[in-house]
């Protein structure tokens, strides 16, 4: 257990997003003491004892710096990210995305930090939250003891979720010619986009639906889950017309020109109030990514959308962020002697350098604090800080995991049609302001 530690900072898990805050705050010159419970006590899905380890694949997503997941890598390599140090020392040829090997990847960072001489390193699963300045990054396999201690902090009645993720499709890639906005029996305003499918287009996309590659399921993501929030290939082996009377139900969705009710309708529902980005509502799915791309792409309007997240199920544990923490990732309720951080998949962000990018804002800030410096919050037109402002931003309805996609960061002033051009001065945008930041918090 966690007493007469000298250190200023406890940090509590050795994934990305603890060893991300135990470089960045020992960049700073503040003594770090890291606990990992590895190899002592294994997750469900790590396999080794070496910090920083990849639970699955071993991509890190889009190389390409006009996406978003090379937006991130660009703010994350100018300010010095160890996990971007280790990506780029140990990456494997993998097309457009950077891919490492993933135990070349965890032994650089294993060793980076293990030499620090700044950070300790303790092998121990700590059970109860430090009583001094500390940041939890555990991350969505937070052991039971620890997961109870958070629960008894922030009252909730459980962590624990299988998160249900349906994709999520940028606004200017869909064809606005053959969806309508309505909502059922025009009840409120309409605020879903409707894709309307005959028979013939219904069984194709179901077809398609049925013999498509799906994830393989973890041993310890058990099947009752799946009574409360089926995937959507799921209900659909259930028999052809399950979703017709499910989520593709027509019913009340007349078209309004014609008035016509289709055969079957997938409504999107818009994810910001710009209406730039929408979800597939009720289209949570284990479809491996290129499947979903070639089966949802059979919607009516969506034959050419572009993914910003693509739907997943896994287990995690999240708490409600924009609820228990500050703009700081720091605990809301105040303890005596120091503030609690969370960093990481705990936070609610969803992959693997989105965990990163909140490990290193939570290193900065907590050691920022320890030595009594002045905060900075990164501007929302940055990746790093549109994704805190998600997470700490009280105005989300139902707060949901998310990743990083362009739908988080705020539109351009100046609407640019050509989609090319748009994104890249949205991510020019984000550089600037991230600049900025780095240059004040590095002040
Ligand atoms: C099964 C599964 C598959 C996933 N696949 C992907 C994927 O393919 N791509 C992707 O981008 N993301 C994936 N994710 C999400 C992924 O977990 C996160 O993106 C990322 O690893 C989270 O980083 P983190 O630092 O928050 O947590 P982790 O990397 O999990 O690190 C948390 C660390 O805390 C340690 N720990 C836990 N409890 C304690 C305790 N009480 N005391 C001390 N140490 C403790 C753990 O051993 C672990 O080392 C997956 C998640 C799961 C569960």
């Amino acid at each position: 257990m966690i007493d007469n530690v000298m250190s200023e900072l406890i940090i509590i898990g050795g994934g990305l997003a603890g060893a991300e805050a135990a470089y960045q705050a020992a960049r700073y010159g503040v003594d770090v003491t890291l606990y990992e419970m590895r190899p002592i006590r294994q997750t469900p899905a790590h396999k080794t004892g070496l910090l920083g380890e990849l639970v699955c694949s071993n991509s890190l997503r889009s190389v390409f710096p006009d996406t978003a997941h090379g937006l991130l890598k660009t703010e994350l390599t100018i300010a010095n990210s160890l996990i971007m140090q280790a990506a780029r020392a140990t990456s494997i040829p993998a097309g457009s995305a950077l891919a490492v090997n993933r135990d070349e990847f965890a032994s650089f960072i294993t060793q980076k930090i293990g030499d620090h001489p700044r950070i300790k390193v303790i092998r121990e699963e700590v059970t109860l939250l430090p009583d001094q300045p500390a940041i939890i990054a555990t991350g969505p396999l937070t052991s039971d003891a620890l997961t109870a201690a958070i629960i008894e902090v922030t009252a909730e009645g459980s962590l624990y979720f299988y998160d249900a993720i349906a994709p999520i499709v940028d606004a200017d890639t869909i064809d606005h010619n053959l969806v309508y906005y309505a909502s059922r029996y025009g009840k409120g305003t309409d605020d879903y986009l409707n894709c309307p499918m005959d028979e013939e287009t219904y069984n194709r996309f179901y077809d398609a639906l049925i013999e498509a590659d799906r994830v393989v399921k973890r041993d310890f993501e058990d099947e009752k889950f799946f009574e409360s929030c089926m995937p959507i290939e799921v209900m659909a082996h259930r028999g052809k017309e399950t979703l017709r009377f499910g989520p593709l139900r027509p019913v009340g969705l007349p078209h309004p020109k014609t008035g016509e009710v289709a055969n079957a309708v997938v409504q999107l529902r818009a994810e910001n109030a710009q209406r730039s980005a929408f979800n597939l509502v009720g289209f949570q799915t284990r479809l491996k990514q290129p499947q979903q791309q070639k089966v949802f792409r059979l919607i009516p309007g969506l034959q050419e959308a572009e993914f910003l997240r693509y739907g997943s199920i896994h287990r995690n544990t999240f708490i409600n962020s924009p609820q228990h923490l500050d703009r700081f990732l720091r605990l809301k309720l105040s303890r005596p002697n120091g503030y609690i951080y969370f960093a990481g998949q705990l936070t609610g962000v969803e992959g693997y350098l989105e965990s990163t990018a909140m490990g290193l804002l939570a290193g900065i800030f907590a050691a920022r604090d320890v030595l009594a410096l002045p905060q900075f919050r990164p501007s929302n037109e940055s990746a790093c800080g549109a994704l805190l402002d998600y997470i700490t931003s009280p105005k989300v309805d139902k707060f949901q995991p998310s990743n990083i996609n362009f739908g988080l960061l705020p539109p351009l002033e100046k609407n640019i049609r050509d989609k090319k051009l748009k994104k890249q001065a949205i991510v020019q945008r984000a550089i600037e302001a991230w600049q900025v930041f780095i240059a004040q918090a590095h002040r």
